[in-house]
């Protein structure tokens, strides 16, 4: 599909802008990709901070982005990097405090426009820009689409029904949800069924679990209620789901005023299928691993990440540790620098030694090569959404062990609601809730060598069928990113 003449003229021109963390960032430049190969200019704008770590771990890759080539012309598509300050000095620990972080960019709004405004003329091959896409989480971008007077799409990065959850959070709010009484949250007396879009009963531990606070004048708390209140008023808004999935209407319910509302997921899956590499990772990726699962046996490899910003305690990593070895199954563990609360983790006494033949560590993976490997057969997750969506469009079944956010609902979903996983149980110890290495290697047998870890199996093969038709030429998402092309050509008159 072609929608711009020879010269570029009539052109649509999006500014993508993702929240300043991994697993937006990621989702959203695979929207960048679909968008430029179906002829759209794309402005990219991340905070300095996330552009220089992406120039910086792609040093020895094939990143799109390097700092002397801040537009990319590839197969005739153009995609072009900006980027701003976030507000926070430059040694500020971004993700360990993220409510800093996100109260600095809900006012970043002036700055995303001046700079917008002084890019209009400086490529003279970008036509004037035609539409915003922002992160759900931006509301930064309301006032500079109003000014600008360019419509402002919604991207949700969450799936459908925790979307759902957050965009109707004041509502929650009046009906007595929110805040979450965590005491009571797990095994409650009333399930939240108020909330529209035919989404599965939700408990209250399925909220964001920023609302768990007890005290609603929590930084974070306000910031996302806040956020909610803004992310009703999108011109479109685009999911990253598939219909199939969590169908029509919870997407649809994202809709408070009309707007179109799309599924357009798993982004990352057309682009995979394809042959295209985001390649906006913050850390490098260790692609020996790949070599390493090539020499283990098929389906028996447990692949473990707990995503870009979890970090576990000592004593948590030492349980799942022990729990892995047990297992007696070869795994990959991805361990963060910053995986234990701060500081490189601290395995076992010869641990390392004991599990050498069968274990492999490395500090940031392929992940979506590694879940395609034939040798991975179960995924141990912090349960983000880009992970989940990758494992399910890979045919691996989870075990969840979720942290913050909306990783709880996107456990219990895969545990309940879709049946390709399981979870942990914990239990307090010295104040703390830990997950022990008793339940961590019951969990990992029950999943690879029972009946019921078969059934989860063969439950998510059939998401993976569905999940690649969806993406594929004709299927829902892709019909879907047509259709929203051909509206914002419509929009631009
Ligand atoms: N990821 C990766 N390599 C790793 C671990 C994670 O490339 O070793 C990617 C993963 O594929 C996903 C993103 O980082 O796209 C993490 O996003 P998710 O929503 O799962 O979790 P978050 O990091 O936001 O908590």
């Amino acid at each position: 599909m072609n929608i711009m003449n020879q010269k570029g003229e009539h052109a649509l021109h999006a500014v993508i802008v993702p929240t300043p963390a991994q697993g937006h960032v990621n989702a959203l430049m695979n929207l960048a990709q679909l968008l430029a190969i179906r002829g759209v200019f794309v402005t990219f704008v991340n905070t300095e901070w996330i552009h220089e770590r992406v120039v910086e771990a792609s040093k020895k890759g094939k990143s799109l982005v390097s700092k002397d080539n801040l537009e990319l012309e590839q197969q005739g598509w153009r995609i072009r990097f900006l980027s701003i300050p976030d507000g926070l000095p430059p040694n500020h620990g971004r993700t360990s405090n993220g409510a800093e972080l996100m109260v600095s960019l809900q006012k970043l709004g002036p700055a995303l426009e001046d700079l917008l405004s002084s890019a209009q003329g400086k490529s003279p091959s970008f036509p004037p820009i035609t539409f915003i896409v922002t992160d759900a989480f931006m509301s930064c971008t309301e006032q500079v689409a109003t000014n600008m007077s360019v419509p402002r799409v919604i991207f949700w990065p969450l799936c459908a029904a925790a979307s759902v959850s957050q965009c109707y959070a004041n509502f929650l709010v009046s009906e007595g949800f929110i805040p979450v009484n965590v005491s009571e949250a797990k095994n409650p007396e009333k399930l939240i069924i108020c909330l529209p879009g035919n989404i599965p009963p939700l408990k209250p531990t399925d909220l964001l679990s920023f609302y768990r606070a007890q005290d609603p004048s929590d930084i974070l708390f306000k910031a996302f209620l806040y956020e909610s209140q803004k992310q009703s008023k999108g011109d479109y808004i685009l999911v990253n789901t598939f219909e199939e999935l969590e169908g029509k209407d919870a997407v649809t319910a994202l809709s408070l005023n009309g707007s179109p509302a799309l599924a357009i997921g798993p982004l990352f899956l057309s682009n995979f299928l394809e042959g295209r590499d985001s390649c906006s990772s913050l850390w490098e990726e260790e692609e020996c691993c790949l070599t390493w699962l090539d020499m283990q046996q098929p389906g028996s490899v447990i692949y473990v990440s707990f995503g870009s910003i979890a970090v576990k305690s000592e004593q948590q990593l030492e349980q799942v540790a022990l729990g892995l070895e047990g297992s007696g199954q070869p795994f990959l563990w991805v361990l963060r620098l910053d995986i234990a609360e701060g500081q490189a983790a601290i395995l076992p006494e010869g641990f390392e030694e004991r599990t050498k033949k069968r274990a492999l560590f490395v500090r940031w993976a392929p992940q979506a090569k590694v879940l395609a490997h034939a040798s991975v057969g179960l995924f141990l997750t912090h349960s983000g959404w880009n992970s989940t969506l990758e494992s399910m469009s890979m045919g691996v079944p989870v075990v969840g062990f979720p942290y913050f956010g909306d990783q709880f609902l996107n456990c219990r979903f895969a545990k309940e609601v879709w049946k390709i996983g399981l979870d942990f149980e914990d239990v307090d110890l010295d104040d703390q809730k830990v997950v022990m290495k008793e339940e961590v290697e019951g969990v990992l047998r029950r999943m690879m060598s029972t009946p019921e870890g078969k059934k989860m199996r063969d439950n998510v093969l059939r998401l993976k069928e569905s999940a690649a038709k969806a993406v594929l030429p004709g299927g829902s998402s892709f019909l879907n990113l047509n259709t929203f092309v051909k509206d914002m050509t419509m929009s631009k008159g």
